[in-house]
Parts: C-alpha cells; sequence; structure tokens
C-alpha cells in the first residue's frame, strides 16, 4: 500500500507541480492501482512511472474543477491502446458522468472496455472483503468530496511451529484452526484456535480530500488515519484568503490531523505563489502543530506500513 504523488499543484499546471492526481498502488493486495483525481496531463505524468494505465481499477473524482479533472478523458482513452480491457469504475459528484459522456462521444472515442461511473453521495461508496471507501461532503463552493479508504483486519497467521510442537501436523487440523474453530485431537486434547493464532493485522487507513476550507467533516474522514493527505493552497497567516477562497492554509491542515489524532499529514495542492524555498517553511510551519508532517512534491512515493 504506497500513496504516489502523480500531481501536486493548485489550480493550474507548474514546472515543477503538475496538477493534481494522487495513485493508490495496492498492487500487493490486488494487484491494482487507484488513482484519486485527474488532473490535465495525469497520463503524461504516469509515463514517467511504473504505473502501468491498465492496472487502473477505480478512479475517485474529488470535486469536479477543471485542475481535478480535465486529465480523465485523455487518460481513460489512452488506458484503451495500452493494453487495458479490464473494466474501470469512476466514481465521482453529480455531474462526472455528463462530463465523460460528452468528452467521450464527440470526440468519439470508443473504449475497448467496460466503463462504469458512479455519482456519489455521502456514504460508503464502495466495500468487499478488503476495502471500504467512504465519503463526506468538504467545504468548497462547489460539491467536494474526501475519501477515507480503509483495509479491513486481517486475520493472525497461523503459529505452524506451536502446532507442531503441539504434534500436530500439517492438513485438516490446520486449517480448521486458521478457521477459528476449535478441534478435539484423537488423543482427546482440545486445541484453542485463539492460541495458535497470532494476533490479527490491523488495516490500514487512507484519508484522501478534496479541495476544502477548514471543516468538521475533514475530522470526520481521517478519524486516527494512518495518513491524511490534506491539501494546504495557502500559508499560515492567510486564513482570510484561503476562507474566501474556500482553501486550507498549512496550519488548518495541521490542525485536522492533529484533532482527528492521525499518524501521519502530507500536505499538497500547494499554490505556485510558494517556490521551492518556501516550500520547507510551509512543512516546518505545520510541523509546529503536527510533527509528523510531510510535503507532496510530484513523484514522491509514501509508504502505507503496517501498525
Ligand atoms: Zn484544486
Ligand atoms: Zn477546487
Amino acid at each position: 500500500m504506497d500513496i504516489f504523488f502523480l500531481g501536486t499543484g493548485a489550480g493550474m499546471p507548474a514546472k515543477l507541480r503538475n496538477v493534481t492526481s494522487i495513485a493508490l498502488k495496492l498492487l500487493e493486495e490486488r494487484g491494482a492501482v487507484w488513482l484519486f483525481d485527474a488532473g490535465e496531463a495525469t497520463q503524461h505524468q504516469i509515463l514517467h512511472t511504473t504505473i502501468k494505465p491498465r492496472r487502473i481499477e477505480k478512479i475517485f473524482i474529488t470535486h469536479l474543477h477543471g485542475d481535478h479533472i480535465y486529465g480523465l478523458p485523455g487518460l481513460l482513452a489512452s488506458r484503451s491502446f495500452q493494453g487495458g480491457e479490464s473494466e474501470v469504475t469512476v466514481y465521482g459528484p453529480k455531474g462526472i458522468k455528463e462530463f465523460l459522456q460528452v468528452s467521450l462521444s464527440i470526440s468519439q472515442t470508443y473504449l475497448k472496455y467496460p466503463l462504469k461511473i458512479i455519482e456519489i453521495e455521502e456514504g460508503l461508496v464502495f466495500e468487499d472483503e478488503q476495502f471500504s471507501v467512504e465519503v463526506r461532503l468538504l467545504d468548497h463552493g462547489i460539491p467536494s468530496f474526501g475519501y477515507r479508504i480503509a483495509e479491513k483486519d486481517r486475520p493472525g497467521t497461523l503459529l505452524v511451529d506451536k502446532l507442531i510442537a503441539a504434534g500436530v501436523r500439517p492438513g485438516p487440523v490446520f486449517k480448521k484452526i486458521k478457521n477459528g474453530e476449535a478441534v478435539t485431537l484423537e488423543d482427546g486434547r482440545v486445541l484453542n484456535a485463539g492460541e495458535f493464532v497470532g494476533p490479527p493485522q490491523k488495516g490500514r487507513v487512507v484519508t484522501i480530500l478534496g479541495d476544502t476550507r477548514y471543516c468538521e467533516n475533514a475530522i470526520l474522514l481521517a478519524k486516527e488515519a494512518d495518513l491524511l493527505i490534506h491539501e494546504a493552497t495557502f500559508s499560515k497567516g492567510e486564513e482570510k484568503l484561503a476562507f474566501d477562497y474556500f482553501h486550507s492554509t498549512t496550519y488548518q491542515a495541521a490542525e485536522v490531523a492533529k484533532q482527528a489524532g492521525c499518524k501521519q499529514l502530507c500536505l499538497t495542492h500547494i499554490s505556485s505563489r510558494y517556490d521551492k524555498a518556501a516550500w520547507l517553511k510551509l512543512v516546518v510551519e505545520a510541523r509546529e502543530i503536527f510533527s509528523n508532517t510531510e510535503i507532496a512534491e510530484d513523484f514522491k512515493e509514501i509508504t502505507i506500513p503496517y501498525k
């Protein structure tokens, strides 16, 4: 489970930061990549990485501002030429369906794979045996959503050595123990599954927010997340500006991480008014409130380890 930043700038592409797109690499978990937003030239950014477009299984759009969606039709079209045959599901606010249908039909783009488009509302938008994805509305002038991606807990590993020491041979008994069943052996001994299985592995949580002002729903989505990715379009002291443009400052992003009890915070959606020298300053000021803070850069990767 790794986060890979494809674009980390606000509003317009800049030389050092392309517009927003974030990949959640779930290669070990499900052989798939999930994308969050696809600003213009997201597919160009992907060319510089090891990400295979055919691996993209789901694309979650936070909101319909151009810097978050202009790259989507092109990316979907190219995926057809890059061996993509498996279904892609796009999740996004109301309007995403029309945007894609119009873009693809007017340009006479025919995809060689099934495309599913789901217009989301608050609540659970996806769940399977591995992951759940919950969304809530943020505060950004137009509907902007935040996503909480939660991995399900995984059962503990079988303590093979301990079973063998207890005189059990690999086979059906192992399987029953792994399934959590108590087993009565031929000699009458009863083995309790709990004693032969390690502790369950806690699932990891990543929260990826769309553009937003400081708001309560951001804190709820980020509750005890292993990693929170929060926009920080402005530096501290620019709260008035941030409020007027429906964005957040570094301080406000850090405050959300602190209130939510997150493990780690990564700032993104950085305005081009801040040059490279200023980026460090942005991190340092966020760390005054939340110490485990990093700042995103295009092509930066963050691995989310097990707890
Ligand atoms: Zn934006
Ligand atoms: Zn926006």
